[in-house]
């Protein structure tokens, strides 16, 4: 399997473009944000619970979100995957430790984090924008949006070091068009 971490802050496109390189590479999309959002609408206990922590743009508890991406994780392995793409997992240096231990378990591993950068100005630009349509709450507040953007700096950004630490990250330029961005991560996927 190749299982691939799509990294980057609020707004960065790791979404949009994880819609596209599912089909191209034929991976899993797996999106913990996606998941709590799931469970939100569906009024589950879990929802309820990620619902106290995404409206004020905080990362649910690690062993919550864990919990809930292992599970999917083996629901999806009875299919034989080719691979994963993560999309908003890891957020956290727990996160990340259980992800490589888990893919140990699994007899695979995280052959690399992808990352999208994109300025912090641009960001809320583009999340104000999305909250017009998204119909996300946490996308409709510009404060909540800088407290999503503030939350990666404190927790997230650091995960750059651990995948470096590996060999493992990919930098990649995520301002342009939806089309140009896709090549260059496609650039990065095909070596892989
Ligand atoms: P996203 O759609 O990835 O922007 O996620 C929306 C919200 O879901 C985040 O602001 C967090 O509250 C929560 N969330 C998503 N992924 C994680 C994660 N890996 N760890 C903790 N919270 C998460």
């Amino acid at each position: 399997m190749t299982n691939i971490v799509l990294f980057g802050p609020p707004g960065a496109g790791k979404g949009t473009q994880a819609e596209v390189l599912k089909e191209k590479y034929q991976l899993i999309h797996l999106s913990t944000g996606d998941m709590f959002r799931y469970n939100m609408k569906n009024n589950t206990e879990l929802g309820a619970l990620a619902k106290t922590y995404t409206e004020k743009g905080h990362l649910v508890p690690d062993s919550v979100t864990n919990e809930m991406l292992k599970e999917e994780v083996n629901r999806q392995l009875k299919s034989n995957p080719k691979g994963f793409l993560f999309d908003g997992y890891p957020r956290t240096k727990d996160q990340a430790r259980v992800l490589t231990a888990f893919m140990t378990e699994k007899g695979t591993e995280v052959a690399a984090m992808v990352a999208l950068e994109v300025d912090d100005e641009v960001l809320v630009g583009r999340l104000l924008e999305r909250g017009k349509s998204s119909g996300r709450a946490d996308d409709a507040n510009e404060e909540v949006i800088r407290e999503r953007i503030a939350e990666y700096y404190r927790k997230t950004d650091i995960l750059k070091e651990y995948y470096q630490g590996e060999d493992k990250y990919y930098g990649v330029n995520g301002v342009g068009s939806v089309e140009e961005i896709t090549e260059r991560l496609s650039a990065v996927f095909d070596k892989l």
